[in-house]
């Protein structure tokens, strides 16, 4: 089922979601259904499951020489999304990104996930590979979400790459991300929103957030987008912080700010169990005051690691 149709049907009561990683390759499925099952309990519609792209790794060769190869260290998203319908009977949104894809492969892409049955995903143009700075498309590939969703829109007409009749439209619900405190690369925060504009103007659905630790935040965001005509759900995205290191680890991957209050708390911390008591009770209180001003849906990045969230949960749904 769309996502949009969940939010209709639960009638104003915010839904509970959460996101899950891949596996590191060579490891078995199976931790991610340990870090599913213990969820499940609290009856989220739908699973959030990220892509990853390839990276470059240096392999030493017998002559000593360094040889540049790419791998992928998570691959298995749209797998994991099929296995997750098919044991827990829920809605798989694998994310789908412009890197590392041209319009032929996102096109097959696209296809498999159709015939799996997959109603929703998530259009992103991923981040730039580490050692490259700043992002760039493959060859014939996009090079800004909004792109990728007009292939998507286009696929949803029936409108197939190199093929002259419209052939069987998919019917894929996109949801896009969106930025409480602006994309880092963006200029401003008005600059943003003109092209998350674009995006909803488009066809996307809905709105996810990235991570914000300060609810002012996505409250002001979501103002800004009812301003600019951004009438879609926007489903606020939440991380517990559970070690001392997400302090200055997620302000310089997510650009985003953590509030005094929390930081003081942090810092009075004595060990990583404080912390991660310091960090759920932060997110507990966040999801409180979300969910008393109508958020559609709580989406909790777990990070495959769900004690936290399992804790989280039970004191809200
Ligand atoms: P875009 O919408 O393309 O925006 C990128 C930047 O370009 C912004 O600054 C925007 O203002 C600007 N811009 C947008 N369109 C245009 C245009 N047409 N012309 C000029 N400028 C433009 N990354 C992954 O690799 N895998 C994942 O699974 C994943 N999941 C995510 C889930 C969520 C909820 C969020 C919030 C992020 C996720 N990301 C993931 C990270 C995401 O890929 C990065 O934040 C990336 O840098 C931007 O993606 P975007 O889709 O917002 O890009």
């Amino acid at each position: 089922m769309k996502i949009t149709e969940h939010i209709k049907q639960a009638k104003g009561k915010t839904l509970f979601s959460f996101e899950i990683l891949p596996p590191v390759k060579g490891e078995s499925i199976d931790s991610i259904f340990a870090a599913i099952d213990p969820l499940m309990e609290f009856k989220p519609p739908f699973i959030d499951v990220t892509y990853h792209r390839e990276e470059y790794m240096y392999k030493k060769r017998e002559n000593g020489l360094l040889e540049k190869v790419t791998t992928r260290k998570r691959p298995g998203t749209v797998g994991i999304c099929a296995a997750i319908m098919n044991k827990y009977h829920i809605d798989a949104v694998p994310h789908i990104i412009c890197g590392g894809f041209n319009k032929e492969e996102t096109e097959n892409a696209l296809i498999d996930l159709d015939f799996l049955g997959v109603d929703n995903i998530l259009v992103l143009r991923g981040d730039a590979i580490k050692s490259e700075g700043r992002f760039i498309p493959d060859e014939g590939g996009h090079a800004y979400a909004n792109e990728l969703l007009g292939q998507v829109m286009e696929l949803n007409q029936g409108k197939y790459i190199h093929e002259e009749v419209t052939r069987n439209p998919t019917s894929f619900c996109v949801g896009v991300a969106g930025y409480p405190e602006k994309h880092f690369e963006a200029p401003s925060l008005k600059s943003d929103l003109k092209y998350l504009k674009m995006k909803v103007d488009q066809g996307a659905e809905y709105v996810v957030t990235q991570m914000f630790f300060d609810n002012q935040k996505y409250f002001q965001f979501v103002d800004k987008c009812r301003e600019e005509g951004i009438h879609v759900p926007i489903i606020p995205g939440l991380k517990p912080i559970t070690t001392l290191n997400h302090m200055n680890i997620l302000p310089s991957i997510f650009h985003v700010d953590l509030p005094d209050d929390l930081v003081e708390a942090l810092e009075g911390c004595k060990n990583n169990e404080d912390v991660r008591e310091v960090g759920i009770e932060w997110a507990i209180q966040q999801s409180k005051e979300l969910m008393e001003k109508g958020a559609p849906v709580l989406h909790y990045y777990t990070m495959s690691k769900s004690k936290v969230i399992t804790r989280i949960a039970e004191a809200l749904f």
